[in-house]
């Protein structure tokens, strides 16, 4: 069985916009599946009509677009054990339900809610754990209890029922967890969960073993909170018959708020003041809540930075393409313990991949600021000041303010600079370079370096007294982009003016 093709899905419910403790699931499963050249699919788990919510199912497509994260069979791409969406295969479930019942796996019940209700008061009342198991299951009506003639009547009178499972008594359920070894339950902890509703549509437990049975899961990899199903789903594989290929888990840490206290909830991100969703999100009432998209952050430090959020590499690398990632990506690997939700991590993550990103790029995320007075000098320039400035910003949306000045004159001149560095004597030497370089019309970067190294040695002055003050006088600035490349771009006829206006202010 080590050599069945992997074949692993990610099975969100369409109930609200992904968080990103989905998005890191997704990220896992698409990572597992092409590390082993396997498959990765998106089912859409809608059993559940009342959850529904308009405009979820595309926003789980556009998130994982956007993120690079594709889907090999699902309902937009299709595939050969479609469809993908459980509201399509609802003719799928109800056999298997009645295959167990005629099994003795799963029994008909036809208590009402006010004979359920009476059942917990009572087990409650002698505190006990008001389940409907093993041992309620026998003082309730159901076709455990009735006569098979009463069961086949109220069946064929069409009465109310549904379907359970039915779990034995106090025995043990062992199954191997890809990242937590071994787990143990015993039976008596469970209840007897319903498979079939009412309704006749499945509940999730059934749609989802028989999904994963019929599209040939290999793998389960799904959040820490689906552990405690895990066992009646161990059960349900073994009282269909399908034990043999019964897919191997791995059930991932959860995501914690940044205090570690808790998992972090869809509420935390406007509470703490940062994304819980990949891209922002419009609720059906008019809500909206902030993504990382909108927020500035590049899908690759996304990736990143959920990657690293319960995973880490054998070494110390932090730095990883998708593609890097699929390569060292190891399901073993993948922690135990709850992961820490750290937004200066998340900045630090966007930096190191704004830094590498290309001018262009950088430029498509920031059409929507751009004013006349940025394009006035021409793409190129535009260009060339991203390039200059991104790997001192976090996200695009600094790039044009902390660029002000290259733009117009400065906005603004630090005040420190002014205090502590700005006086006659410097001012006398700035005023002389800058001369100096425009009567020998040197502008390139390395030509202003020599000069003014010449200048400082000749002068004897130190180069260093003299840098700040010249940065400042043609940025208002007291730090930004090397500076030599920053006075070649900005021009020696707008160097001149910017020194006048200097010269009449302090
Ligand atoms: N539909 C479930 C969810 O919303 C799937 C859980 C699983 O992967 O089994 O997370």
């Amino acid at each position: 069985m080590s050599d069945r093709p992997v074949r692993v899905r990610f099975a969100p419910s369409p109930t609200g916009p992904l968080h990103i403790g989905g998005v890191r699931t997704a990220l896992y499963n698409y990572l597992f599946a092409k590390k082993n050249k396997g498959t990765f699919i998106l089912r859409i788990e809608d059993t559940d009509q009342k959850r529904f919510v308009e405009g979820a199912e595309a926003y789980i497509n556009q998130s994982l677009d956007w993120l690079g994260i594709h889907v090999d069979e699902g309902v937009v791409q299709g595939g050969p054990l479609g469809p993908y969406k459980q509201s399509e295969r609802m003719d799928k479930y109800a056999a298997y339900a009645k295959q167990l019942v005629n099994d003795g796996y799963a029994y008909y019940a036809f208590d009402t809610p006010e004979e359920l209700n009476e059942m917990r008061s009572k087990l409650e009342a002698s505190n006990m754990s008001a389940k409907y198991d093993s041992t309620s299951r026998m003082s309730m009506k159901n076709s455990l209890t009735l006569s098979e003639d009463e069961v086949n009547e109220r069946l064929e009178r069409g009465d109310n029922y549904i379907i359970r499972i039915k779990l034995p008594r106090n025995e043990e359920i062992r199954f191997h967890d890809v990242i937590r070894g071994w787990i143990v339950f015993n039976s008596s902890q469970l209840d007897d969960k319903v498979l079939l509703k009412e309704d006749g549509l499945p509940t999730y437990h059934l749609a989802n073993i028989v999904d994963d049975h019929l599209m040939e899961i290999s793998h389960v990899i799904r959040g820490e909170e689906w552990l405690p199903s895990a066992p009646l789903h161990v059960m349900l594989y073994r009282y269909l018959g399908w034990e043999d290929t019964m897919p191997k888990f791995a059930h991932l840490p959860l995501i914690l708020k940044p205090d570690g206290k808790g998992k972090l909830s869809k509420r935390d991100g406007d509470r703490l003041g940062f994304p819980v969703f990949p891209i922002e999100w419009t609720s059906p009432e008019g809500d909206i809540s902030s993504g990382y998209r909108e927020s500035g952050y590049l899908p690759e430090a996304v990736v990143n930075m959920l990657a690293m959020l319960g995973w880490h590499p054998s070494d110390n690398k932090e730095l990883f393409t998708l593609d890097e990632l699929i390569d060292v990506f190891q399901l073993e690997r993948v922690s135990k313990s709850g992961a820490k939700f750290d937004m200066d991590k998340s900045k630090w993550f966007n930096h190191q991949f704004l830094m590498r990103s290309n001018a262009q790029e950088l430029k498509a995320m920031i059409e929507d600021q751009l004013l006349p007075i940025h394009t006035q000098k021409g793409e190129e320039y535009l260009i060339q000041v991203i390039d200059l400035l991104k790997e001192k910003v976090t996200f695009p949306s600094e790039l044009l303010s902390m660029g002000q000045y290259f733009f117009d004159l400065p906005s603004s001149y630090d005040d420190k600079v002014q205090r502590k560095k700005w006086n006659e004597e410097v001012s006398v030497h700035i005023n002389a370079i800058i001369n100096g370089l425009v009567q020998s019309n040197l502008s390139k970067a390395s030509q202003i370096e020599e000069y003014l190294d010449n200048y400082a040695e000749q002068n004897e002055v130190s180069k260093g007294k003299l840098m700040q003050p010249l940065r400042w006088v043609v940025s208002g600035q007291a730090g930004g982009p090397p500076i030599f490349d920053m006075l070649e771009l900005i021009g020696l006829d707008e160097i001149v003016k910017r020194m006048r206006v200097v010269n009449d202010k302090f």
